[in-house]
Formats: structure tokens, C-alpha cells, sequence
């Protein structure tokens, strides 16, 4: 069939598959290019198919040539419908590492699951037999606890009082005006318990106690923090308490096992995930425009490959004051927030392209469902239902 986005809302309901594998093929080739030795051998990654947990993937197997497990809840085609970009990304993965002679990996199933902890471990032991660092990398807005079966929502709230700010409305193309009611209720103690970090511990206790985790394995979790206009929505609210939750549960893990867990707190991106949350579009289509003019602009394989080069597995990790790594250290830099502040009170719907970098914000979003890169025929009939190869 010939597939075309069709946008709703924060979402593309449809993905192109050759896009898809164009996009997959361009992370493995900035990966290649800072190729080292010295890093991960077998990787666990969990949400490996979007987003930082795929260039995280894309970073260790084309960077250090390690061997990966990708767990990810992704839709394959159903009755010729395209399926999500993250099977896509997946199909792609598996066949340029299968190219390059690298061993790859996949479940799709939900991570929160204890049947899926366990086809993880039975694939490592057959497979690997140890993993030597584990990736957490889920965006989910709901899990269910696998002990008592009750399903748990997350929310993007403030917490205490209601938020109001200027976000971008991207059907409209138009800057508009937000307001959030606060966390009621059981919001915040949901949100923990979907996006906080009891499900990495689980992981950690499952993988060591089934013994595939290897002496001195490294885990890390991601997080992000960013500039005052989004705090009360993101660090000061809900999913900045999950957070927290997630440097409680990094010490946790480092003081249980044999293995350093850390949180690293990675750059604004535009991802699935990131572009469901209100005022960050915005921030984020200024934040490009700036960085791309000083040169420091990175997309998630970019912040990837610096994370294992020079954080992860370089002599320094250069942790902060809460024990975190830092690759949102050129995002925070002094000039950079002070002209976003500058930015921010004055930008208007007519002044989106001149003030901020919209349209590459656009395009960033399309590529991440496969449209728009370069040398894909959209016009062509491309086959959608394509199987991820090491399921057969
Ligand atoms: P994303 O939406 O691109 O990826 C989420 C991944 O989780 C996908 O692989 C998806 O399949 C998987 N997933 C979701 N629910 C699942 C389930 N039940 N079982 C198995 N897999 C499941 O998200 P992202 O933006 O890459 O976010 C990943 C992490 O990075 C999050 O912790 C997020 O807070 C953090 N982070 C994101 C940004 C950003 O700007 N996007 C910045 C800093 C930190």
C-alpha cells in the first residue's frame, strides 16, 4: 500500500516502513562513526524501539559491537494497516544488525509483566548468558501490577496549584495558552507507580536472582529536568515525583547488587513521549533553533553515543550533586536557557519560524513515523506486513 501520515492529535496513527528503516540506518551510521572499544557486550534494553531506548540500542550494538535484547510494546500490521513505527524500527534494527554479523534480539510484549521478565531471562541464558548493562528506557501511560492485576494510569499534572503557560498547538500551527488543573486524588502515587522506579527494581531482582546479570553490570534509567518554564508540569509536578522515584530506586539497585545503577538525565527531544506533554513542543522547537545555531543541537542518537563514550563507560562519568549523569549539560548551558527565557515571553503564532525552529520541529516528528527522509519513494507500494525477524 502507499502510506501517508495521518495525523491525530500528538500522534501519527500510521508509519512508513521504509522511512522507518531510512531513519534506523541513519542513527547506525553516527553511531558507527564514533565507534570505541571499551563499553557494553550484551545489552539489555527495555523500550528499545523508539526514542532514546532504540538509539541507546543503535549506540551499543554499532558503537561497541555488543550483542542486544530489545523488549518494547509495539503494534505489528493488523488486516493490511501499517504498523507503529516502533515494530518498523525494530524490523530495521534487526536487519542491519543481521547485516553487520551482530547478534539481535527482540520481545514484544508488556515489560511490566512477569512473563515478559521471564522470556527475557530464558533468552539471555540461552543466548548471552550474562547481560552486562541494563537500559530502562519506558514511556508508558499505563501499567498493571503483575502481583495484584490493578491498572495504574499516569498524568502530566502539576501538583498543588493549576499551571498556566504558553504551549504550541500543533494542529493549528498556533502558540497558544495551557492550563492544567492540578494532581487530585491518587494522581501522583499513580504516576510513581507507573513511571517511577519499582518496575526496574523487579527487573534488577529478576535478572539477579535468575543469575544473567553479570559481576560489575552497569544499569541506567533516564530522566530529564529542564528549564523553569516547563517545572511545574514536569519537575515539580507528577512525572518529576515519578522521577525522583527513579534516582531512589538507582541507589537501591547499586546498594543490592553487584552492579552501579544510574539515572542520567538526558536533552529535550522530540519523541513519542515527549510530544504529549503540553509547553514542551514549544520549548523544544525554540531550544532547537538555538542549539543548531551554536552547533550543539543532538537528537537522541547523538545524546546516546555521548552517553556511553564519554559518561557510561569513560574514565569520568561526571556525576552531579544528586549522583546523576548529565547529557543535558549543553541543553542547560547558561547562554543557551537565558536565550530561551529572552524567546519565550515575546514568541507569537507569526513569529514561529522566524524565533524558533519549527519547522524542523515538524520534520523531526514525521521522521520519527518514517516520512520525510531523504531517498524514500512515498509513492511507491511498500509491503507493510513485515515480520521482526528473530521472531521466526
Ligand atoms: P518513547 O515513547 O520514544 O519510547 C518509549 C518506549 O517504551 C518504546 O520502546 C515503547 O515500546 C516502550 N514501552 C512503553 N510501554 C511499554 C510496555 N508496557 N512494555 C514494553 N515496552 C513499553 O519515549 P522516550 O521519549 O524515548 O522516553 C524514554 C525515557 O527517556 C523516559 O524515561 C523519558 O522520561 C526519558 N526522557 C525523555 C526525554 C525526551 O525529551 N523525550 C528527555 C529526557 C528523558
Amino acid at each position: 500500500m502507499i502510506v501517508k501520515p495521518k495525523i491525530r492529535g500528538f500522534v501519527c496513527v500510521t508509519a512508513h516502513p521504509k522511512g522507518c528503516e531510512a531513519r534506523v540506518r541513519q542513527e547506525v551510521e553516527v553511531a558507527k562513526a564514533a565507534r570505541k572499544d571499551g563499553g557494553p557486550k550484551n545489552v539489555l534494553v527495555i523500550g528499545a524501539s523508539t526514542g532514546y531506548g532504540l538509539s541507546t540500542r543503535i549506540a551499543a550494538a554499532f558503537g561497541y559491537d555488543a550483542a542486544t535484547l530489545g523488549v518494547f510494546f509495539e503494534r505489528p500490521s493488523l488486516k493490511g494497516k501499517p504498523a507503529s513505527a516502533g515494530w518498523y524500527n525494530s524490523v530495521a534494527f534487526e536487519k542491519v544488525a543481521a547485516e553487520a554479523g551482530l547478534y539481535a534480539k527482540s520481545i514484544n510484549g508488556d515489560a511490566f509483566s512477569n512473563e515478559v521478565k521471564a522470556q527475557a531471562i530464558e533468552t539471555i541464558k540461552q543466548d548471552l548468558g550474562q547481560v552486562d548493562l541494563v537500559v530502562y528506557s519506558l514511556a508508558s501511560p499505563r501499567r498493571t501490577d503483575p502481583e495484584t492485576g490493578e491498572t495504574y494510569k499516569s498524568c502530566l499534572k502539576p501538583i498543588g496549584e493549576s499551571f498556566t503557560n504558553r504551549t504550541l498547538d500543533t494542529d493549528k500551527n498556533e502558540v497558544a495558552e495551557v492550563m492544567i488543573e492540578p494532581a487530585e486524588g491518587d494522581d501522583v502515587a499513580h504516576t510513581i507507580k507507573v513511571m517511577g522506579g519499582e518496575d526496574w527494581e523487579l527487573w534488577m531482582q529478576a535478572l539477579n536472582e535468575a543469575g544473567v546479570l553479570a559481576p560489575g553490570a552497569k544499569s541506567v534509567a533516564y530522566s530529564y529536568i529542564g528549564p523553569e518554564c516547563t517545572w511545574p508540569v514536569y519537575t515539580n509536578g507528577t512525572i518529576g515525583a515519578a522521577k525522583k522515584d527513579v534516582e531512589r530506586a538507582a541507589q537501591a539497585i547499586t546498594s543490592t547488587y553487584d552492579c552501579q545503577a544510574y539515572v542520567a538525565v538526558n536533552k529535550a527531544v522530540v519523541t513519542q513521549a515527549s510530544s504529549a506533554i503540553p509547553v514542551v513542543p514549544l520549548y523544544i522547537s525554540i531550544l532547537f533553533k538555538i542549539m543548531k545555531e551554536k552547533g550543539t543541537h543532538e537528537d537522541c542518537i547523538e545524546q546516546m553515543v555521548r552517553l556511553l563514550n564519554e559518561r557510561l563507560y569513560a574514565a569520568d562519568l561526571q556525576l552531579d550533586d544528586e549522583g546523576r549523569i548529565r547529557v543535558d549539560d549543553w541543553e542547560m548551558a547558561p547562554e543557551v536557557q537565558a536565550a530561551v527565557e529572552k524567546i519565550w515571553p515575546e514568541i507569537s503564532t507569526e513569529t514561529l519560524n522566524q524565533q524558533a525552529d519549527y519547522v524542523g520541529y515538524q520534520q523531526n516528528f514525521l521522521a520519527l513515523f518514517g516520512f520525510g527522509l531523504p531517498g524514500v519513494d512515498y509513492e511507491e507500494d511498500v509491503e507493510v506486513d513485515l515480520p521482526l525477524p528473530s521472531a521466526s
